[in-house]
Formats: structure tokens, C-alpha cells, sequence
């Protein structure tokens, strides 16, 4: 596994110096989905020699009780995580403060349940009064960039408003756009969505005159083109971990 993960981080650098990025406008996601603690805590070894690992996860049923493990097994080395998967607003209070980004915002009762949620747990935790106020909660807007009826996001023609709204919350920060393409033979053919979800966020960046520098596409599949579009997070499972049971 840390062979596989190593060959990606190859692939990732000639992405990257093929289309002239710097290695510090992309991180990779791990998707450690489907996959045991001591899995991911040994990656999370071999990876933190280089940098903070950081982990992807979908489920929260699955993710809490593994962050804890995996937090134990390390040591208190540190370790980030990212919640990738679909969230239901009644679920907000267990994501919010807990994942540094949240990257699959996809409806204003949503980030409204989100923002309500941090107030709770995170501005509630006590502190002293000279201590800095609690930094917002990260998150990225995803998009539908295939308007897939089955799939979560919000549609393209959608994202202005729901935009707005957000940007209304002190307690969230956006920061970018996230996209699950349509299911593809080639990754080539996903390089229109990955294509339009970076003029979307450039649209909004216009708008609203504010910089938006997260855009998080790019799987096992296709996160070579993605890179090439400017993905600055690519969430990568199968090629590192091998196929989920
Ligand atoms: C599972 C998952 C991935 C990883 O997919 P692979 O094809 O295994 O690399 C990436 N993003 C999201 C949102 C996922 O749910």
C-alpha cells in the first residue's frame, strides 16, 4: 500500500510538471473510505516523514469512531481529515468542527444546519476570554457539473445563489467548488466537467470579489486531467489503497 501510495505521488509530480503547477498549489486527499484504522494509521507513518497526511472519508458512521482510532494508534502525530461524502442536515452536528473541510455543501438548509451546529459545539466549547475566537468551519460548495439527477450537488445554474447565502455565515468560510463527473470509460472524457467547474468558481471569484482558491476534483481515474484543469485537491482511494470490499 505504501508502494502504491508512492507511485501516486510520482504520477501526481509529472501532472503536475506537465501542465507547469507547483507542487504547493495541490494536496492529495487519501480516501481511506471502506479501509481499517491500522491501514490508514500506517500510511499516515510513512506519509508524515514528507507531510500532514491527510485523509478523506464519506460515511460518518465509519469516520468518527475511525478518527479516534487512527488518532490513537499515531500518537497525537497529526493527522488531517476531510468529509467528502453526501451529508444529511440532521447530521451537521456531528461533521461541524470536526473535519478541517467539508467539501460536499450542497443546499442553503444544509450550510444553515451546519452553521447552527458550530455555534453549538464549537463557539459553545469553553475557553478563556483572551484566547482567539474558534477559526469558521471550511467548506466547498460541490456541483452537479453533469446536472445528474441521482447525484448530490447543486446544479450550475443554482450556485450563484446558493453562493450568496453562505457567504451570509460568519461561521463558514468558503473556499472553493467540489465535482463528481459523470461515471467515464476515459479520464479524458471528465476534462469538460473538471474544465467547467474551474470557470464556475472563476465566475464567482468575479462576482462576488472574493478569491476562491479550492477546487477539489479528480479520483483514481482521472485526477491526471483533473490536475491539468487545476485541481488544487485530488481525492484519490483505489490507486493507494487497492479496490474497497
Ligand atoms: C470514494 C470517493 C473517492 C475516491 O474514489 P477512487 O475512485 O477510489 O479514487 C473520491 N471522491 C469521493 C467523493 C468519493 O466518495
Amino acid at each position: 500500500m505504501t508502494a502504491r501510495f508512492d507511485a501516486v505521488c510520482e504520477r501526481l509530480e509529472k501532472a503536475l510538471a506537465e501542465s507547469g503547477r507547483s507542487a504547493e498549489d495541490l494536496r492529495l486527499v487519501a480516501v481511506s473510505k471502506n479501509h481499517e484504522a491500522a491501514v490508514v494509521a500506517e500510511l499516515a507513518r510513512h506519509w508524515s516523514s514528507r507531510a500532514v497526511p491527510l485523509f478523506g472519508e464519506s460515511y460518518l458512521q465509519e469516520a468518527l469512531p475511525k478518527m479516534e482510532q487512527v488518532g490513537s494508534l499515531t500518537e497525537g502525530m497529526p493527522v488531517r481529515w476531510h468529509f467528502i461524502g453526501h451529508l444529511q442536515s440532521r447530521k451537521a452536528r456531528d461533521v461541524a468542527g470536526r473535519f478541517a473541510l467539508i467539501h460536499s455543501v450542497d443546499s442553503l438548509k444544509l450550510a444553515a444546519a451546519l452553521q447552527k451546529a458550530w455555534h453549538n459545539r464549537v463557539a459553545g466549547e469553553p475557553r478563556s476570554l483572551d484566547a482567539p475566537a474558534p477559526p469558521p468551519q471550511d467548506i466547498l460548495l460541490q456541483v452537479n457539473v453533469g446536472r445528474e439527477p441521482q447525484k448530490s450537488g447543486v446544479f450550475p445554474d443554482k450556485l450563484e445563489d446558493l453562493a450568496a447565502g453562505v457567504l451570509n455565515m460568519p461561521e463558514l468560510r468558503l473556499r472553493g467548488l467540489m465535482c463528481i463527473p459523470p461515471l467515464a470509460e476515459i479520464g479524458e472524457d471528465s476534462r469538460p466537467y473538471f474544465s467547467m467547474l474551474r470557470t464556475l468558481r472563476d465566475n464567482l471569484e468575479g462576482s462576488f470579489g472574493i478569491r476562491l482558491p479550492e477546487l477539489s476534483m479528480g479520483m483514481s481515474d482521472d485526477f491526471f486531467v483533473a490536475v491539468a484543469e487545476g485541481a488544487s485537491l485530488v481525492r484519490i482511494g483505489t490507486d493507494i489503497f487497492g479496490p474497497r470490499h
